[in-house]
């Protein structure tokens, strides 16, 4: 499939920290994505406590929900601003602690311990840090993940579910032609040869 020019394009973790800093964050949604809603069913099996990854978080609402449901939510975000403001927007207290294997990263943790972020970039984890999860929200990930990144990508997160994991993934559909990104365009065809 023709991905046009976006194949190209890099945004480099430094932008993403000024997108943080300028405040020019519109993929932050308030409300809690209607489609995790309709597909909650899917996402836990009908099973309690599960692992919960949430890859390139932000701030996302969702993770506060899953958590409140009773589940462990872990996620890992580049802009310590986003971390620092989800826990503050949640009335959440936290603590802060080095992460022994990755320099310079930090993970925050909701004193009821039931919600860790990892500060750090994603491609720093392996599953013998974070260990493996039950469940993905994949919600403004992989489409913001540069294209050349993608493959690395998904093996990273294939690397880090359980067996009898669900993965729910969310993408958007549009001409990339018109419009340069993120979110970036991802054709079926290489959803299917990422994740198989
Ligand atoms: N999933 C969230 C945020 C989507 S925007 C939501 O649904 O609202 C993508 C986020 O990924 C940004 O907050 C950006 O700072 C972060 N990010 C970009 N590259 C990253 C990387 N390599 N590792 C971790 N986080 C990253």
């Amino acid at each position: 499939s023709d991905i046009g020019s976006q194949k190209e394009r890099v945004v480099t973790e430094e932008e993403w920290l000024q997108k943080w800093e300028m405040g020019n964050i519109g993929f932050h949604k308030e409300q809690g994505h209607p489609l995790l809603q309709k597909y909650l069913d899917v996402l836990l099996n009908g099973k309690s406590g599960l692992r919960i990854f949430f890859p390139l978080c932000g701030k996302a609402v969702e993770m506060k929900w899953l958590a409140d449901m009773g589940h462990n939510v872990v996620g890992v975000e580049v802009s310590e601003q986003a971390v620092k403001e989800f826990f503050s927007e949640h009335s959440l207290p936290y603590c802060e602690e080095p992460v022994p294997e990755i320099p310079g990263a930090k993970m925050f943790q909701s004193t009821s311990g039931n919600i860790s972020l990892y500060c750090c970039s994603i491609y720093d984890l392996s599953s013998s840090i974070v260990g493996k999860f039950d469940g993905v929200w994949d919600r403004g990930a992989l489409v913001a993940v540069n294209p050349r990144d993608r493959q690395r990508y998904a093996s990273l997160m294939i690397n880090l579910v359980e067996k009898n994991s669900s993965y729910l993934l969310v993408t958007v559909l549009y001409d990339p032609n018109k419009h340069k990104g993120p979110p970036f365009y991802v054709p079926e065809s290489e959803i299917k040869s990422l994740f198989g």
